[in-house]
């Protein structure tokens, strides 16, 4: 980024001009090829612009579109720098920012005076991004005949330009962003080992893979349920700027099959506009209850029979323990009240949380408790209560966690977790219509993809290697 547009006149002497006058005579040659191009694409241009009436009637009247000088430039076998072409009795100059370059450094090459500099640059704050040219970046100039500065615009990326032009002698700036569209689009993918590898592979960026993590994280452990040949498909929005790609949205239908098992969900905002994931059949799909109080482990003991590690002794093993670095937040796996917190024994810093009248869970071997834990406080459901540790009788740094229902343990991977509360009410006809709209939706995206990819020709489902 050049901060400084004042000129630096000594840098330019004469190797500069002979350069220029080289590459303008080719540049010609490309861009005449080029030019009867440019009216059609024109009017493809003021339409993405019509929001914008004066950029029509400014004197620039060149499409903006960056592609078509990119492509345009990338034609050449030395990369341009410059180049022109009289239009309309006037003569468009099509300048590269060049590392190191600056607007006075440009306006020094093209022969143009300081004072149109000056005039340019007081043009007040919008000026900025003119003291910040991206090296590789578009201006495009709008010269009279002889040479006099009648407008610019340089182009920042898709649909955001900023303008300078001239009315009844006196010039104008306007930094220009055309509107953000929204577009629904499809994706699918097959998981050889990890979720992230094969989204990407699948052109998901990491919002859309960690919004499907959030929405299936209550029935699918991503960290250690993910199977070979685990797949899905979804329907996403995604957020399109002067013609590109700049971003995506919400997910709005998702299928996840995990070891032989299909989950979906569907996006539903209700009447009160609370968003929310819901199976096609109307529930929540965040359940009372997360399957794994902390993040980034793996586990280290299963529940069930096993040798202590420590007293050698065959005994129950009543939780989970998942190993993780001393100091990795543990989390509330559900909403609830804490009704011990202390050193219990061989379990070193513990928290009991009571989850209505049927459940409660167990956090043992922490390190320390978070402030707030006392008995009889309420914790939200992923409320931070502690952290990792190995207090107890602990071989290392682990949490145990045990969950239990009417004071039974059961195994916290297997339990069946209590559903949320389904939709009903006024909501409930107004959501069946939604889903079955979203959910056939997906189903036929998904079939146009299987159909294609039934042909040898064109593969676009993503495979990791
Ligand atoms: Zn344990």
């Amino acid at each position: 980024m050049i901060k400084d547009y004042k000129p630096t006149l000594q840098q330019f002497g004469p190797s500069w001009a002979r350069r220029s006058i080289h590459l303008l005579l080719g540049g010609i040659a490309a861009f005449a090829l080029t030019m009867g191009m440019v009216n059609q694409r024109l009017h493809r241009d003021q339409d993405a612009w019509e929001e914008n009436e004066s950029w029509l009637s400014s004197p620039l009247d060149l499409p903006l579109t960056e592609s078509y000088l990119e492509d345009d430039m990338d034609n050449l076998e030395t990369p341009a720098v410059s180049k022109s072409k009289i239009l309309n009795n006037k003569k468009i100059q099509l300048v590269k920012v060049l590392k190191g370059d600056s607007l006075s450094k440009i306006f020094y090459r093209l022969g143009l005076s300081a004072k149109s500099l000056d005039a340019v640059m007081s043009l007040g704050d919008e000026t900025q991004k003119l003291r910040n040219l991206s090296p590789g970046k578009t201006l495009r100039f709008s010269l009279t005949a002889e040479g006099q500065l009648l407008g610019l615009s340089y182009d920042i990326g898709p649909g955001n330009s900023v303008e300078v032009w001239q009315e009844n002698n006196v010039f104008r700036l306007k930094h220009k962003l055309a509107p953000i569209q929204q577009q629904i689009s499809y994706s699918s993918g097959d998981i050889q080992n990890s979720l992230f590898i094969s989204g990407k592979r699948a052109g998901l960026n990491y919002n859309l893979i960690q919004q499907m993590v959030d929405i299936f994280g209550w029935d699918i452990d991503f960290a250690l349920d993910i199977q070979p040949n685990d797949s899905y498909h979804l329907i996403f929005e995604e957020k399109y700027q002067g013609g590109a790609k700049i971003g995506s949205g919400n997910i709005l239908a998702v299928e996840f099959n995990n070891h032989g098992k299909t989950y979906r969900a569907v996006r539903y905002t209700d009447k009160n506009g609370q968003a929310g994931y819901f199976s096609p059949d109307g529930f929540g799909m965040h359940k009372a209850f997360l399957r794994t109080p902390v993040n980034f482990s793996r586990i280290s003991s299963h529940f069930g029979n096993r040798r202590h590690p420590i007293l050698h002794r065959l005994r129950q093993h009543k939780g989970v323990d998942y190993a993780a670095p001393q100091g990795t937040p543990v989390k509330a796996t559900g909403d609830g009240i804490v009704t011990f917190v202390g050193t219990k024994g061989g379990y070193g810093k513990s928290i009991e949380l009571r989850h209505g009248n049927k459940y409660s869970t167990f956090y043992a071997h922490l390190s320390r408790f978070s402030k707030a834990i006392q008995p009889g406080t309420r914790v939200k459901q992923g409320e931070i209560i502690g952290a990792v540790g190995h207090t107890g009788l602990a071989s290392g740094d682990h949490l145990h966690y045990e969950f239990r229902i009417d004071g039974v343990h059961h195994n916290p991977l297997t339990v069946a977790l209590p559903r949320s509360m389904p939709i009903q009410g006024l909501n409930r006809k107004d959501f069946v219509a939604h889903a079955d709209k979203m959910m056939s939706l997906l189903e036929q995206r998904k079939n146009t993809k299987i159909a294609a990819n039934a042909h040898p020709v064109k593969k676009a489902v993503s495979h990791e290697p």
